[in-house]
Order: C-alpha cells, then structure tokens, then sequence
C-alpha cells in the first residue's frame, strides 16, 4: 500500500491523502496529473496527519521515496537508466530537463514504510551510492528525501518511465547507516591551519590594496574599505567598522568570514572576497 499526498500546485499548503493498493495505481495516479506548465505543476510528497498541514512535523510513514536526479551528463544516460532498472518504480523528466542536460524525478518502492528521518538516512545511502558508481556524472539533490518536500509533478507531453526491480530493502539497506558522528572538535589542526592560510592571504591581499582600516577594537579581526562599495547606498563614516574581516572562531567554525553591513553585500562571504583579491591579483600579474 502506498500512502501518499497531492498537491495541487506549489502553494498549496493542505495537500490532499491518497493511497493506492499498488504501484502501478499509484504511478497511473501520478502520472495522469500533468501539468501545462512549470508554474501550474502539483506535486506529491508523504502523507501528512494532525491538521493535514504539509510539515516536517505531520509527515507520517511512506512506503517510498523520491529520487530528484538534478544533473545527468548525457553520456551517462543509459548507465543510469540501466542502474534505475534494479529497482522498481517510476519516473519522468523534469520541466527543466532538455536532451543535453536529462534532469528527472524518481520514485522507489520500499520494502516498507519508513518515517521521515529513515527516509533521509536511506536517502543519503542512495546519493552514496549513485556517486560510487557515477562520480559526478550524476548529481542527487538530497531534498526530495525529506518527507514533506514537494516533488513536482510531470507536464504535459513529459515521457514516464517504469522501473521493473526489487522495491529497496529497507532493513538491509538501514543496517548500512553509519552511526551518527561525534560533534566536531572545534578545530583540528589541518582545519586551523587551512584557515589560517587564507586569512594570512586575505590580510595580505587587502593590505596591499590598501583595504585594511585598522584592527577591530575587540581583538576579532579587521576593518576593511569594501571591495563592493560603489554598490552602497550610504557611505561609512570615517573610522566606521560595517564592513570587517573576522578571524577563525567559533562563531564562524574557525574558518573566519567576511561581513558587510552594507544592504547590497549582506549575501556575499569569504569566497566572494576571496575571488575578488585573486582575480586582482591575476590582473596585477598579467
Ligand atoms: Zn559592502
């Protein structure tokens, strides 16, 4: 039996119970609710209880799960499919799917019902081994494992595929998941000195772009001129610290951060500053 819920559009908050007897009246339920186009489209994800709301905390038990294949280089294609036909189940391509890049939704019988934190853990065992066997040839967005995302429903004219295997057993398959990890240390040594090259080069880098105001009052880094501040809407005021560059602590998992109180820079990190400085410094090499 599979238990299941409809919704019908991506706004739709109180997506409708089903059940269907097998996997067949399950995949003909699916499938005969296409879409015209991407912003009309349902979806389906687990059934909820309580008040039917479709949340993390009212998903119940599903005897299967969705598979959201993101990226397939079409060399691997065929592998793919020819992997996809050890289990059962069915497909279809995504609206955004084109020949050169295949993008599709998967759904895999289970042996049994599972509740949502074993759905992610069977998930996460599934992405695993999809990258033994395909590198990155194949890329798995994890977040159709959690029970309450929607999995979006196919369009018009999208071809279904069908998977003629063995469901996944799940007590075999569970008996695989590694025990939950330690809380990390807050530093190992080669974490520490990974940062603490990129901070000595950033410093550098800004230092010599002459971006470096002056060390924060509290110890925790530096004042910097932003590299982004044409795009402010105000100027700092002399000796202002809205924009800073902070050291590894904990705050920021010892591997230090970019902030720019600036509205324009709230979005961008350490990576964006980084890349800033070392296309300078390309530049200034060329
Ligand atoms: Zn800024």
């Amino acid at each position: 039996m599979f238990a299941y819920s409809v919704g019908r559009s991506r706004f739709d908050s109180t997506p409708a119970r089903h059940e269907a007897a097998t996997l067949r009246d399950f995949a003909r339920d699916v499938l005969r609710r296409r879409a015209r186009d991407k912003a009309s489209a349902g979806y389906v994800c687990a059934p909820f209880g309580n008040d039917g709301r479709r949340s993390r905390a009212n998903a119940q038990p599903r005897a299967w799960l969705a598979i959201d294949a993101d990226g397939i280089d079409p060399d691997a294609f065929v592998s793919w499919r020819l992997k996809l036909t050890g289990w059962r189940g069915f497909g279809w391509p995504t609206a955004s799917s084109t020949p050169e890049a295949p993008r599709e939704r998967v759904i895999i019988e289970l042996s049994e019902p599972v509740d949502r934190d074993q759905g992610m853990a069977l998930g996460a065992l599934l992405t695993q081994d999809v990258e033994d066997g395909f590198g990155a040839a194949v890329r798995i967005d994890p977040c159709t494992y959690r029970a309450e995302q929607p999995c979006f429903l196919p369009l018009e004219g999208a071809q279904p595929f069908f998977l003629l295997g063995d469901p996944i057993d799940v007590p075999k398959w569970l008996a695989q998941v590694p025990p939950p990890r330690p809380a990390p240390p807050p530093a190992t040594a080669e974490v520490a000195a990974l940062a603490d090259a990129r901070m000595r080069y950033v410093v550098d880098q800004l230092g010599q772009a002459g971006l470096l105001t002056k060390p924060l009052a509290n110890g925790r880094g530096y004042a910097v001129r932003c590299p982004w501040e044409s795009t402010h809407t105000t100027a700092d005021e002399p000796g202002a610290t809205a924009t800073a560059l902070l050291f590894p602590a904990e705050a920021n998992g010892w591997m230090g951060a970019f902030k720019c109180l600036h509205a324009h820079c709230a979005p961008r990190r350490l990576g964006d500053l980084l890349a800033v400085l070392r296309a300078a410094s390309d530049r200034a090499a060329a």
